[in-house]
């Protein structure tokens, strides 16, 4: 048995686990730069409020207190994902992370009803120890499991657990519900294609052909029916092929044009994408980086720079990339422009352990266990604990949030205070506020 694990409204719920007062309360986080609702709460969906309105055409409900409006807290919810993963980890042999909030989970050699106990213990469990709502799906695919969540979350019945074998009648009666655009992996354009040939329900696709799926359409289709029928043939690692570039990049918080800034982001960006690239075993061969001014600002002047710097040999050294990016800021920085985003992406990917394989070439890794031991404290002790370069903590360039919660878990500064004395709670409320204000006063503070 293969079982998917996946928080409910996962950013609010986190939101909440630290503000127990927006229970049952109308809740949305924001993206970056508060500019749209990234994520909501039930009672937030019941208003009609769809998944990315932006953030000031709501400004006069969250005025009246009819909702609540939240910054994205992405350091509380990373700490958040990894916490659930170790105690999914504590309970279950085999753990996958999937995204942010879905976790796989293998069950090989338990029974069905094993399966199942072990599915509400992870959910008690994960609500007990770390207060967030989780739905557990149980099924023999991945492509099924996926399923068994999507009704342990709609139908209440369940409470939260739902197990489908391949074969039973609730099985065959689900799946004949089912809009085939609603199975894992099936695209909307594939959809479409597939309705031409009359096969609408996720039913009639497992009930096809796979040797003609895979003929008139592709082996990934061909796989996924033959998963609706229980067959377990999606490899993870399929689902993560290795990504062919990678690319960080922001908007600021607010525009600027001094060259140390600009560098400043770039240089942060650039570690972020080494992170990436040394994660997935690849190496760049070319740095390419850009900035672009705010088009929608008619009356300012407008450019898009960008600067691509090859490598002498392929890397994935962060000293090596942040060289390249000093080099590229100094190709394309114009005074005079004030820019509002810059981005680092890292092209012409090439398999780490390939490359280092052959013969010829020289290595490029001088120093392996440096990078290695940098990542390892990263992940360990929380973003940015080694950094190259200086990085200001609320530099001007950083994003604007002006309605984040405090980072709870991993900053010292911003811990939960606890207390029954009225006046204690009255003056943590206010510590909390002056912090808050704080922070929005340095971010609107005017540059020099
Ligand atoms: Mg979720």
């Amino acid at each position: 048995m293969i079982g998917l694990v996946d928080a409910n409204n996962f950013y609010v719920s986190c939101e909440r686990v630290f503000n127990p007062a927006l229970e049952g309360k109308p809740v949305g986080v924001m993206s970056n730069n508060d500019g749209c609702v990234i994520a909501r709460s039930a009672e937030m969906k019941a208003m009609d409020i769809p998944m990315g309105a932006p953030s000031f055409q709501l400004e006069g409900l969250r005025r009246q207190g009819k909702i609540h409006l939240l910054s994205s807290n992405y350091e509380l919810y990373g700490d958040m994902s990894a916490r659930l993963a170790q105690l999914l980890r504590d309970a279950c042999p085999d753990v996958a992370p999937y995204s942010i909030d879905e976790m796989f989970i293998y069950l090989d050699g338990f029974s069905d009803a094993q399966c199942q106990t072990l599915g509400e213990v992870v959910r008690r469990r994960i609500r007990r120890y770390l207060g967030l709502p989780v739905c557990v799906g149980l099924a023999p695919t991945h492509t099924l499991a996926k399923l068994a969540n999507h009704v342990a979350k709609k139908q209440s019945h369940y409470q939260g657990v739902c197990l489908l074998t391949a074969n039973s009648p609730t099985t065959a009666a689900l799946l004949k519900q089912l809009p085939v655009s609603d199975v894992w992996g099936v695209g909307r354009r594939i959809a479409e294609r597939l309705a031409v040939s009359g096969i609408r329900t996720a039913w009639q696709l497992r009930e096809c052909d796979p040797k003609q799926l895979r003929k008139r359409f592709s082996v990934v289709l061909a796989r996924t029916a033959l998963e609706l029928r229980g067959t377990s043939c999606l490899e993870m690692n399929a689902l993560e092929q290795p990504r062919q570039r990678i690319m960080t990049s922001r908007s600021f918080g607010k525009a600027t044009g001094v060259k140390a800034e600009l560098h400043a982001a770039l240089r942060r960006h650039a570690q972020r994408s080494a992170e990436k690239l040394r994660q997935q075993k690849s190496l760049t061969r070319a740095v390419l980086l850009f900035l672009t001014t705010n088009r929608h600002r008619k009356d300012q002047p407008q450019l898009a720079p960008s600067a691509m710097i090859p490598l002498a040999s392929p890397s994935d050294d962060t000293r090596i990339i942040l060289e390249a990016v000093r080099e590229g800021l100094e190709q394309m920085y114009r005074p005079g422009f004030q820019f509002m985003k810059a981005g680092v992406m890292l092209l012409d990917l090439v398999d780490a352990q390939q490359y280092q394989l052959s013969l010829l070439r020289p290595s490029t890794k001088a120093h392996p266990h440096l990078m290695n031991t940098v990542d390892t404290i990263n992940q360990r002790m929380g973003q940015d604990t080694i950094r190259f370069g200086m990085t200001e903590a609320e530099a001007p360039w950083q994003l604007r949030c002006a309605h984040r919660s405090n980072r709870y878990t991993t900053c010292w500064d911003e811990l939960m205070e606890a207390g029954t004395h009225p006046g204690a709670i009255a003056a943590a409320r206010v510590k909390r506020e002056q912090q808050q204000l704080a922070r929005a006063q340095r971010l609107a503070q005017p540059r020099a």
